[in-house]
């Protein structure tokens, strides 16, 4: 038995460290480049005209980025001081693709969640939103993949996901109505079992209702 009164303190040596990688979809930049350009021949547009020469590559390139995960590492530590309230990070801002018009939505994201054995730095809570939102998505199941995540991987007693977004697909065509969100939600656990956690999270968000 290791004597209590002879342990140094050391958070570093308690942190957990793990690789996050998202498999995607390979890209083949140059087969996405022929494609914009036949796009745009499609939509009446000649792209070896002067100023469409560089933007099949442009968009290629866009795409990718949009499409294609970052990998981060995930660090987590013992909840030594036992927090067991919310902790909530506030107006994330995202951008997403919307997997039926590939055009983006984007907003923010509350994401929110009540320890339990560890905890998680709070950087780490907006990579877990950029994970996902990496990727021809609808917004629904953004909001559920982050929350099945965060329970996933830290266990906590409770998870709260609030995204609200505008939809360009319908922002710029269609029923043209700007300006105007999408709000989403996923709740677990305490968060979504607790009548009073569950009013303390969507009044933190400024959802209340
Ligand atoms: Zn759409």
């Amino acid at each position: 038995m290791t004597d209590p009164a002879s342990e140094v303190y050391s958070p570093e040596s308690q942190a957990r460290r793990l690789r996050i990688v998202r498999p995607s979809g390979t890209v083949d930049l140059a087969a996405a480049e022929v494609a914009v350009r036949d796009l745009l021949l499609a939509l009446g547009h000649d792209p070896d005209s002067e100023h469409l020469s560089e933007t099949p590559s442009r968009v290629a390139r866009a795409y990718a980025e949009l499409l294609t995960p970052r990998s981060f590492d995930l660090t987590t530590f013992p909840n030594d001081e036992e927090y067991d309230e919310l902790v909530l990070a506030r107006d994330i801002p995202f951008q997403s693709l919307c997997q039926h018009h590939l055009l983006p939505f984007h907003g923010v994201a509350h994401v929110a969640y009540i320890p339990d054995g560890r905890i998680l730095g709070l950087s780490k809570l907006a990579r877990v939103v950029e994970l996902f939102a990496r990727g021809l998505q609808v917004q629904e199941r953004l909001t559920s993949q982050v929350a099945g995540w965060l329970e996933e991987h830290l266990q906590p007693k409770g998870v709260g996901v609030v995204l609200e977004a505008e939809h360009l697909c319908m922002s710029l065509r269609g029923v043209k109505a700007a300006g105007s969100t999408t709000v989403t939600s996923a709740l677990r656990g305490l968060v979504r079992d607790d009548p009073r956690t569950r009013t303390e999270f969507f009044g933190l968000t400024g959802r209340a209702r």
